[in-house]
């Protein structure tokens, strides 16, 4: 398998890096192939993503990497769309799917910053059911490829990013099962792979990637394909512990692809 890697943040939105700094670490590393995926406008949250009017000037810079570097490796330039994006995914080479947002009611409660908000939202709109507010998520996570046109599924469980510290629910309970497999089908369904994805190892949160083994193991028994990201927000963390991913995707007999 060559080296490459499709999902990375940079200064246009919640990256510590440029774009071409990226580039030339991915050079660096003897990558065949880099892929930047700046995070989509989300109006209702704009503290990590891209500003609207900041769109043409990124897709710019990466047409100017695109050529500048042809020689040495190839550039995409992709999107990592959020769910509840309302700026159209178009002129990209490709798109990340991602639901990083409950929204119930007319509130936006944040999936991947604390489970102090997976809490305030369960109590509010569910009774304090979490089970309830992760059927939510999967449901929504279920409903990606329609609404966003993504190649791939971002951090399928992203939900537990904080779960190490901080277990909420019991990620072997039957409804929590049930939900995740009813999202992973309809993917599955709709031909897309999965991202394993080695973003919150690198940020010190999380011990092992996204998905769990559990759903890894689910993936390969249905004959799923997965893809290699380390959503890195910065340069060095850019390929961030792939031999561990490539073990996990031969242990579940995973078809891993690229983009
Ligand atoms: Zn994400
Ligand atoms: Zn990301």
């Amino acid at each position: 398998m060559s080296k490459t890697d499709f999902h990375m943040h940079t200064v246009f939105c919640d990256g510590k890096n440029t774009p071409e700094e990226m580039v030339r670490a991915a050079i660096e590393k003897g990558m065949a192939a880099v892929g930047i995926s700046g995070h989509s406008h989300t109006w209702f949250d704009e503290s990590y993503c891209m500003a609207k009017e900041k769109l043409p000037a990124y897709r710019a810079e990466l047409t100017r990497l695109k050529s500048v570097y042809a020689d040495r490796i190839r550039v995409l330039c992709g999107i990592e769309q959020d769910f509840y994006s309302e700026t159209p995914a178009v002129g990209y080479d490709y798109v990340i799917g991602s639901v990083h947002y409950f929204r119930l009611g007319d509130e936006y409660f944040a999936v991947d910053e604390g489970n102090e908000n997976h809490r305030r939202a369960a109590e509010k709109y569910f009774g304090g059911d979490l089970y309830a507010l992760a059927e939510e998520y999967y449901r929504t996570v279920g409903l990606l490829p329609e609404k966003t046109g993504c190649d791939f599924v971002g951090h399928f469980d992203v939900l537990t990013k904080y779960y190490d510290a901080d277990p909420e629910l019991d990620v072997t309970h039957s409804r929590y099962r049930a939900a995740w497999q009813r999202a992973a089908d309809r993917l599955i369904e709709a031909g897309l792979p999965f991202e394993m994805n080695t973003g919150a190892i690198s940020r010190g949160v999380k011990k092992d990637p996204y998905p769990s083994e559990e759903i890894l193991s689910y993936l390969g028994q249905k004959g799923a394909s997965v893809i290699f990201s380390s959503d890195a927000h910065a340069a060095a963390n850019i390929m961030f512990a792939f031999d561990r991913l490539q073990s996990l995707a031969e242990k579940y007999g995973l078809n891993v692809v690229e983009i």
